[in-house]
């Protein structure tokens, strides 16, 4: 089965595959040959004309069981969220509910042209609700990678729970690839991390595990997994912000990666982004969303953040650095660069075509600087997975099936936010233990 885009202007984010006006070839799924004037008689064309043509986003951190509390806390801080969304309203959800936030934000961010993310869960309060999350992600046409974060709360290893969860996500071809999300020195002991990371290595995972430095967030955390011999280059930081220059150049020797969320961690008080000292060293950056409560779901304005922080910090970066830590940066963050993350000759069909003609970004100069300095979900007009077209004029394929789902989540927030008592005008503010 082939399928030829054409005409559109080619955005790879591969310096070997020129950018430029031509076509793309795919053939059963993968990307196989790139340049003007391609001659396929037999395969499907999808016209390009007026599209940028690029490689979807890739979110290395988000906890999509939330999608049900989109936006509740835009104004909270972090000892509000932590309060709100694991003390309160997670102890209300069944696996149904996780079910339904997990898919429905897959899809969410699907639409808005993340074709690869990686679903951080820490809402594992039995099997079943994980089992739940999984189904989420394997209903959703999209490239995920789930990121087993069991044991929140408790302070033990997890090796039986990670056992069982990657007997149902064995390494494969399939869309959906295993993670652990480590808890850390932060919420566990760096024995119960070095027991954790064990397990990991044995089943061939990477691992995923949020740190910062300073007050209740820990402090010199990457000097204490290099101390127990725990830096390699399958860990990704998640945040990191205010960690010493002494860190970041442990975190480059070792060739960990790391998962910056602008939004949230300037809105929650984290620190500045660590997107140009991180580049500065040699840590590529990547980016995610973290929490759809407290921010948008997608890339363009998680860039957009992070490149007027860091323009105003030092006034570094470009918007094409930009645009790489949001693609290939990030699927290398991901373990899954040889499948997706540019436009590729031999990797997997992961596309996203954009509205070049969309009277906010006409006339189309500049593609690069475009996208990352005006860009928005509004202009994702087509997304193809592995060659799988999830989207085509504007909507997602599966449309027809989406309002159902949409008004089941909708009375899976009502729900538990009644079970907990909470109002959902945006006037609730939880109350935190400092107070
Ligand atoms: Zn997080």
């Amino acid at each position: 089965m082939r399928t030829l885009l054409t005409g559109g202007t080619i955005v790879s984010m591969d310096p070997a595959v020129p950018d430029g006006v031509g076509d793309v070839l795919i053939t059963d799924g993968v990307i196989t040959e790139i340049g003007p004037d391609i001659v396929a008689p037999d395969a499907e064309v999808i016209d390009a004309t007026d599209r940028v043509v690029m490689p979807g986003f890739v979110d290395t951190h988000r906890h999509t069981w939330q999608t049900a509390f989109r936006g509740i806390g835009a104004d909270w801080t972090f000892a509000e969220y932590l309060t709100a969304m694991h003390g309160t309203l997670k102890p209300h959800y069944r696996p149904e509910d996780i079910y339904l936030g997990n898919l429905i934000g897959r899809l969410e961010a699907l639409n808005s042209g993340i074709t690869t993310m990686l679903d951080w869960f820490h809402a594992a309060q039995s099997p079943a609700h994980t089992d739940a999350a999984i189904d989420g992600l394997r209903d959703a046409p999209g490239r995920s990678i789930f990121c087993y974060g069991g044991g929140f709360g408790r302070p033990d290893p997890i090796d039986a729970e990670l056992r069982r969860v990657r007997e149902a996500i064995p390494d494969g071809n399939g869309l959906l690839t295993m993670a652990l999300g480590l808890r850390g020195p932060q919420l566990t002991t760096m024995d119960v991390t070095a027991a954790d990371l064990k397990t990991a290595n044995e089943l061939g995972l990477r691992s995923s595990v949020h740190v910062g430095s300073g007050g209740a967030r820990g402090s010199r955390p990457i000097a204490a997994f290099r101390d127990h011999g725990l830096l390699s280059d399958t860990l990704t930081f998640v945040h990191a912000n205010g960690i010493d220059d002494d860190e970041i150049a442990m975190m480059a020797e070792a060739g960990c990666s790391v998962s910056i969320s602008p939004d949230v961690e300037l809105k929650m008080g984290f620190g500045w982004p660590m997107t140009g000292r991180m580049f500065a060293a040699g840590v590529r950056p990547t980016f995610s969303i973290d929490d759809c409560p407290s921010a948008g779901g997608d890339m363009f304005s998680t860039m957009r953040t992070a490149f007027a922080v860091q323009r105003g910090l030092d006034g570094s970066l470009t918007s094409r650095d930009i645009l790489e830590f949001a693609t290939i940066d990030g699927a290398r963050a991901c373990g899954l660069s040889a499948r997706t993350g540019s436009l590729t000759p031999g990797k997997d069909a992961d596309v996203i075509l954009l509205r070049a003609d969309d009277l906010s970004v006409y006339p189309f100069n500049n593609p690069v600087g475009t996208i990352v300095a005006a860009g928005h979900p509004g202009l994702v007009d087509t997304v193809l997975v592995a060659g799988e077209v999830v989207k085509r004029h504007g909507r997602l394929v599966h449309d027809d099936d989406l309002e159902p789902l949409m008004v089941s989540l909708r009375d899976t927030r009502n729900r538990i936010a009644r079970a907990a008592g909470i109002p959902l005008d945006g006037s609730w503010r939880p109350r935190t233990e400092s107070e």
